[in-house]
């Protein structure tokens, strides 16, 4: 029997956490309005024609959603009390102050500029 998304209902596959579940893709829209580039899966598994930049804040944040997914999936944890865009924040802020100490300034200023364009208000 198929496992059913815990947060949409809808099958849950590998694909259908990282981009197809509604709650992700709010996410990913952002991303594409982001960067002017449509969004696919096939550009989050193999990346983009975009900068190798830009490709690596694309897996972050596929990784920052797998994530959210295990952690929703632990027993013991109030789903409610976990939030997409919180763990995919936290993230971007933890990988932009390592890309700082290693003084990597271009990785750092595009993960800044991600981080006040998708959560402008948080
Ligand atoms: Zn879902």
């Amino acid at each position: 029997m198929s496992k059913s998304c815990n947060v949409c209902g809808e099958v849950e596959t590998e694909m259908h956490i990282i981009y197809e579940c509604r709650f992700v893709q709010n996410i990913w829209n952002k991303i594409s309005q982001y960067l002017n580039v449509r969004i696919t899966a096939e550009k989050i598994i193999f990346g983009t024609n975009l900068n190798w930049i830009l490709n690596n804040l694309l897996s972050q944040i596929a990784y920052s959603i797998h994530k959210y997914w295990i952690i929703r999936n632990e027993e013991n944890v109030n789903s409610c009390e976990v939030d997409l865009e919180v763990v995919v924040k936290n993230d971007l802020k933890y990988k932009a102050s390592i890309f700082k100490f290693i003084k990597n300034m271009q990785l750092y200023k595009e993960y800044n500029n991600a981080l006040v364009v998708l959560f402008p208000h948080r």
